[in-house]
């Protein structure tokens, strides 16, 4: 064999390599189709959730704080898989809206829930210019309801209860907008940044807030995750969504010992990376990485 015909079958060989990898992977994130994954995304010091269902459906909630939203994505998603179902943006804060930017840029988002919150933050202007430019429907949520996605799977919107478009918030992080998903037997609690005087809210009015999974309100904040929350919520994994040397000094050592406290199993994305649930209805694990 000649030099180029050699050439020729290591070119061949190396294609071959990378079709079936692709393909493997392609076979690999159907597969995994067949149970509810949710991936709390490590994005650095902000929130990002991706939530992908047995339906088909992808969900992101929050974009994180820039780009690296974009790679978590990518790494997540088979590579020809470029449709959001839905996006929710809890509330405008910039660790929260301003990876989706460049999302709504790069993937075809079916529609939008948020509060429509007041907020005069380039980022969150930015969003909202793309929003309108791409003419992506848009939910204004101000009451509590649920978004059936299939049989036994349901997106429960907890919180506010008020419509706050267009309006001026005391706070923003009390203006998230709080979910439930509840897969048959599992479910999981996301608080987005919302504080203490929201967690009583929703224990006061009795609302059904018990969660297999709870991830924590505003990053592990102190003003967060009360006792009396824990209470009702009895999680047996929390979730703290958080970066590495934030200069917040989130999560707080108090939450950390109150959820050690309380027997709570936590993980964290600064120490731990992307954490990934898998929950097939009855049964919840977590994906370890490189699977
Ligand atoms: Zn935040």
């Amino acid at each position: 064999m000649d030099r180029q015909a050699k050439k020729l079958f290591k070119i061949l060989g190396s294609l071959l390599v990378i079709v079936f990898f692709l393909i493997g992977f392609a076979v690999n994130s159907q597969i995994d189709r067949q149970n509810l994954e949710v991936c709390f995304l490590d994005v650095g010091q902000g929130d990002a959730i991706l939530i992908k269902t047995p339906y088909e459906q992808n969900i992101l909630i929050d974009g994180g704080p820039d780009n690296s939203i974009l790679s978590q994505l990518g790494n997540n998603l088979a590579f020809f898989d470029k449709e959001l179902d839905l996006v929710i943006l809890t509330h405008p804060h910039s660790d929260h809206v301003a990876g989706l930017v460049e999302v709504l840029r790069r993937y075809s988002v079916n529609k939008i829930l948020m509060t429509g919150v007041s907020h005069t933050s380039p980022d969150y202007l930015t969003f909202l210019e793309e929003v309108s430019l791409q003419k992506i429907e848009t939910e204004i949520t101000d009451s509590q309801k649920d978004i059936v996605l299939g049989d036994d799977l349901v997106l429960r919107i907890l919180y506010p209860w008020t419509d706050l478009s267009g309006q001026e918030v005391a706070s923003l992080n009390n203006s998230s907008i709080i979910t439930k998903l509840i897969y048959k037997d599992t479910s999981f609690l996301l608080t987005g940044d919302a504080e203490e005087q929201v967690e009583h809210d929703l224990v006061n009015n009795q609302i059904e807030i018990k969660a297999d999974v709870l991830k924590l309100g505003h990053h592990g904040s102190k003003y967060s995750t009360t006792q009396e929350f824990l209470d009702q919520v009895q999680p047996q994994y929390g979730v703290i969504q958080v970066g590495q040397d934030n200069k917040f000094g989130h999560p707080h050592l108090r939450i950390l010992k109150r959820l050690e406290d309380n027997n709570i199993q936590f993980f964290r994305n600064d120490l731990d990376g992307p954490i990934i649930f898998i929950s097939d209805g009855q049964n919840l694990s977590l994906k370890k990485r490189g699977e």
